[in-house]
């Protein structure tokens, strides 16, 4: 589940929800702030091989432990959104790659981290062996006709936008 913010992150106050700009929100009754919370910016790497067959991994750690989906993870603070889909790629595959286009911003609320912005991206791999690493099982390239079921909503829309292409 879920867990809300019980504290302020500037001072460590408790913080109380009240109507403010339109919405309820988090508010610290010590410093007189609000707490802002947005969706959390993640990326998700669409990989076709020369048969164009789609790259999926594994998922070693929950959410979805043991799912297959889309290689991706957040953006990190110091990254644009294209660097943290290359970066993932790596690490979860080892193949090195070069964004080929956008394919979709997706929005998922997701049960485990809460709301998230999904960035998909085609990703043209150009280095690198093929191999399941850092939170990733496995990894492996499957028919779009064979795909096994993908963990994520925001994964199977960003799937299906480029299955249409490929089928
Ligand atoms: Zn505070």
């Amino acid at each position: 589940m879920r867990k809300e913010k019980r504290f302020c992150p500037l001072c460590g106050g408790n913080l109380e929800k009240i109507p403010l700009d339109g919405r309820i929100r988090l508010f610290c009754k010590e410093c007189k702030n609000p707490v802002y919370e947005n969706p959390v910016p993640a990326t998700a790497a669409v990989v076709l091989n020369g048969e164009d067959h789609l790259l999926l991994v594994k998922r070693g750690m929950e959410p979805a432990k043991g799912a297959w989906c889309l290689p991706g993870g957040f953006v990190e603070l110091d990254e644009t959104p294209s660097h943290g889909a290359k970066r993932e790629l790596q690490e979860e595959t080892g193949l090195v790659g070069e964004v080929e286009r956008l394919i979709d911003v997706v929005y998922e609320d997701s049960p485990f981290h809460g709301p998230l912005i999904i960035i998909g991206y085609h990703i043209i791999p150009c280095g690198g062996v093929l191999q399941a690493g850092d939170d990733a099982a496995d990894a492996q390239y499957f028919s779009f006709t064979a795909l096994p079921e993908v963990a994520f909503n925001s994964h199977q829309t960003i799937i299906n936008k480029i299955a249409r292409r490929n089928t």
